[in-house]
């Protein structure tokens, strides 16, 4: 069955109407859910550092344990080429055992080295890390204050947007998908969230700009869809003029 204009101005007109009181709704939670939002960002950013930082630093403490696993391996070597160096038949062996030994201590020296290379990052990667640790309990902290305040906001609004909610889910239904897009699109543009006024005291109720006497004519007559010719805004009807009060 298809819908007379007056009757899709009408559920326009209601769908306006739910549509305001949410805007309503929300505008009472400002910048609250964005600023959650933008606050779970940073702490997941900050979350993905840490892990970093403890992961570069488990990297560095293994890479210490094998430079000091050979180190204790060229200790032993160490013992052992001593011990051979008593027993040597000639000074050739002797000095052949001799430079072994050396090569192995300046491969200690090398480890050495190493190890504390690794050790003064590890201090550089550490201060980072409680850097990070200091802002992400911040950010935690800013979070929960930021949380608590929208929770409280929406706990007092949130039957009603619920209900809102649900009627819009049962108001769209009713109006077909081309002008419920127009209507969105309209919406969309639109700074005050209006897409479907009614002309009030000869203007739009949107833009306020002035409707002609015969346009405001065809308007009452509901026999077609009428767009403000200024700002696109759908003119559902027109508002009749209130009795001017304090005259005879
Ligand atoms: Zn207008």
């Amino acid at each position: 069955m298809e819908n007379t204009i007056a009757q899709k101005l009408d559920a326009l007109l209601k769908l306006q109407e739910i549509d305001s009181s949410l805007d309503e709704i929300r505008k009472t939670r400002g910048d609250l859910p964005e600023e959650v939002r933008d606050l779970e960002d940073e702490i997941a950013g900050i979350e993905t550092r840490l892990a970093k930082f403890k992961g570069e630093i488990g990297n560095l403490n293994s890479e210490i344990d094998s430079f000091k696993n050979a180190q204790k391996d060229g200790e032993k070597l160490i013992k052992k080429y001593k011990e051979q160096q008593m027993n040597v038949r000639n000074n050739r062996e002797y000095d052949a055992i001799t430079k072994e030994i050396e090569l192995q201590e300046l491969d200690m020296q090398l480890a050495e080295k190493k190890i504390n290379e690794a050790r003064a990052r590890i201090r550089l990667i550490e201060e980072d890390l409680n850097r990070a640790e200091t802002s992400l309990k911040d950010r935690n902290d800013d979070l929960k204050a930021k949380k608590d305040e929208l929770d409280l906001i929406t706990s007092e609004s949130e039957a009603d947007e619920k209900d809102l909610l649900t009627s819009r889910e049962k108001h769209i239904k009713k109006i077909e998908e081309r002008l419920l897009k127009s209507y969105q699109r309209i919406r969309g543009n639109s700074i005050n969230g209006l897409a479907v006024v009614n002309v009030s005291r000869g203007a739009c109720g949107g833009c306020f700009s002035i409707v002609p006497p015969q346009r405001q004519a065809d308007i009452r007559e509901r026999k077609k869809l009428i767009v403000c010719e200024h700002c696109g805004r759908i003119l559902a009807d027109v508002e009749s003029v209130e009795p001017v009060t304090g005259r005879r």
